[in-house]
């Protein structure tokens, strides 16, 4: 029951009303027994950073961010973490031990997640995409010892400016981002990329159920239909996304023999990983979590 004991976590972003972490969050909230409730909360960018600091007054215990707020809840942080730093975004608010706000990144582990079982040593990656959310996709993957990775976008200048911020924030002995090649997705020699990846990654909102209406849309597909049928069946097929289930990608991957990964496993580890920086418990009903998500999206 919420009581006027009851402290709030929640999510800051622009939109919000889609967000399935209230669902998850509250269900394991719920199971823990910690006397928390979990608010998604609309905010526009203009009033970031007034909202965030008037919430760390408040009996506020931690908060998530979501679009567009990654990059810019930067400057209304006491401090961010070396991951963050990193990554260049902070998705989960914790406090320090001032009580203000310290910004890290729970998205990298989210996305790392569903590869812990899989070695990727020599291998090749692929990334679709150079938004936020390539940005921890990346820095997850420079972790793998991968052999190479190339990022394919649309506009290559936002390719060149995530290729350069994201070496920028790099503080890595191995060089690792030595390693990335970035193609527009119009180049010809993509698909020679294509043919050679191990782990291919679609960052893109590319296929998302609100994103284009018609399930055979050719549009449905990153960077376009008929490629796809050059990927390795061997090969892991990642999308970031998760509605619907499988995306057009994942489908078409399937069908070429892949094996497929959507993005609810990412959404449910890196809320999960915020629940525990939260409340200090390490044992998160995770389960409970995704079976919370389950319900929902089945009725
Ligand atoms: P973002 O910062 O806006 O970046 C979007 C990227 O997608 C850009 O590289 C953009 O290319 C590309 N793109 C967008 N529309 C395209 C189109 N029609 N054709 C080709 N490329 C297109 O977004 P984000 O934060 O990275 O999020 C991307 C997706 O990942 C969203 O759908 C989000 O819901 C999902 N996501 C999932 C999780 C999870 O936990 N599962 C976490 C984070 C994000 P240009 O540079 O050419 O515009």
């Amino acid at each position: 029951m919420i009581t006027g004991k009851t402290s709030l976590v929640g999510l800051l972003g622009n939109p919000v009303s889609h967000s399935l972490s209230p669902i998850m969050h509250n269900a394991a909230i719920a199971e823990m027994g910690i006397d928390w409730c979990y608010l998604a909360i609309p905010c526009e960018t203009n009033n970031l950073t007034c909202i965030v600091k008037a919430l760390e007054h408040t009996n506020c215990k931690g908060l998530n961010i979501t679009i567009p707020h990654k990059q810019n809840i930067i400057e209304a942080c006491a401090e961010i973490t070396p991951l963050s730093h990193q990554v260049g975004a902070v998705n989960t608010l914790i406090r320090n031990e001032n009580n203000k706000w310290t910004g890290t990144n729970t998205d990298v582990d989210g996305f790392l997640f569903p590869l812990i079982n899989e070695s990727f040593e020599n291998k090749a990656a692929l990334v679709i995409g150079a938004g936020g959310s390539s940005r921890a996709v990346l820095t997850g993957l420079k972790t793998l010892n991968l052999k190479n990775i190339t990022v394919v976008n649309r506009s290559s200048k936002r390719l060149e400016l995530f290729l350069e911020t994201m070496a920028k924030n790099s503080h890595d002995e191995n060089q690792s981002f030595r390693k990335i090649q970035g193609l527009n997705e119009k180049d010809i020699s993509v698909i020679e990329h294509l043919k050679n990846a191990d782990l291919i990654i679609n960052t893109t909102p590319v296929g998302m159920t609100s994103h284009s209406k018609k399930v055979d849309d050719p549009f449905n597909f990153p960077i376009n239909e008929e490629i796809w049928n050059h990927i390795k069946p061997t090969a892991i097929a990642y999308d970031l996304i998760y509605t619907p289930r499988p995306t057009p990608w994942l489908k078409k991957c399937i069908s070429q023999g892949c094996k497929a990964i959507d993005g609810l496993e990412m959404l449910i580890q890196q809320g999960a990983a915020s629940l525990r920086l939260w409340s200090g418990i390490d044992d998160v009903p995770v389960e409970i979590m995704k079976n919370a998500i389950n319900d929902y999206l089945s009725n």
